[in-house]
């Protein structure tokens, strides 16, 4: 019998992107807000226009995506999880084409038992077919057919309509 599909996200569910960010803004830009702030809302909620700009040529510029930290345990529990589950990682990468060798190289980097052929550089997920989507963009799990699973995020605290995973552990016990 084939092993259930489980599809990954790569920004904010494999990677701490939002992180990475987090710390530039603080560090960088002069908000007058402290780091936890950024911890709890999405950027474009605090950011002015200008800024908000600013953040975005910072990540179309080469490197952005080379060294994102690893959100904590994500390797060690995805090995778990290929043992039972046939894994694919499912990035909206097109958002930034600039990102596509980087992305590819993290995923070589960390996550080297994932073979090509289940990496998927996309834009609308909805085209993803799967039995289970982890993702930190409500957006994508409203289109996905099987089950989605919210992974908590500073940018989705408000969302309510899909179950939420806290971190790489609780989604060990709820999949493993
Ligand atoms: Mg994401």
């Amino acid at each position: 019998m084939s092993k259930p599909r489980l599809i990954l996200d790569q920004d904010d569910v494999l990677a701490a992107t939002h992180d990475k960010l987090a710390d530039i803004v603080f560090n960088e830009f002069e908000t007058g807000l402290s780091r936890e702030a950024f911890n709890k809302v999405a950027f474009h909620q605090i950011l002015s226009t200008e800024l908000s700009q600013r953040l975005y040529h910072i990540i179309q510029a080469p490197g952005f995506f080379s060294d994102i930290p690893l959100i904590p345990n994500a390797r060690e529990a995805v090995l778990e999880l290929s043992k039972k589950y046939e894994i694919f990682v499912a990035t909206a990468a097109l958002e930034f084409p600039n990102s596509f060798r980087e992305k590819y190289d993290w995923l070589r980097q960390y996550f080297d038992f994932i073979p090509w052929t289940h990496i998927v550089f996309c834009g609308d997920k909805s085209v993803l077919s799967g039995d289970y989507l982890i993702d930190d963009m409500p957006r994508n799990l409203k289109t996905f057919k099987g089950k989605g699973l919210l992974f908590n995020a500073a940018h989705n605290l408000e969302e309510t309509a899909y179950q939420r995973v806290m971190n790489w552990e609780e989604i060990l016990q709820l999949l493993g």
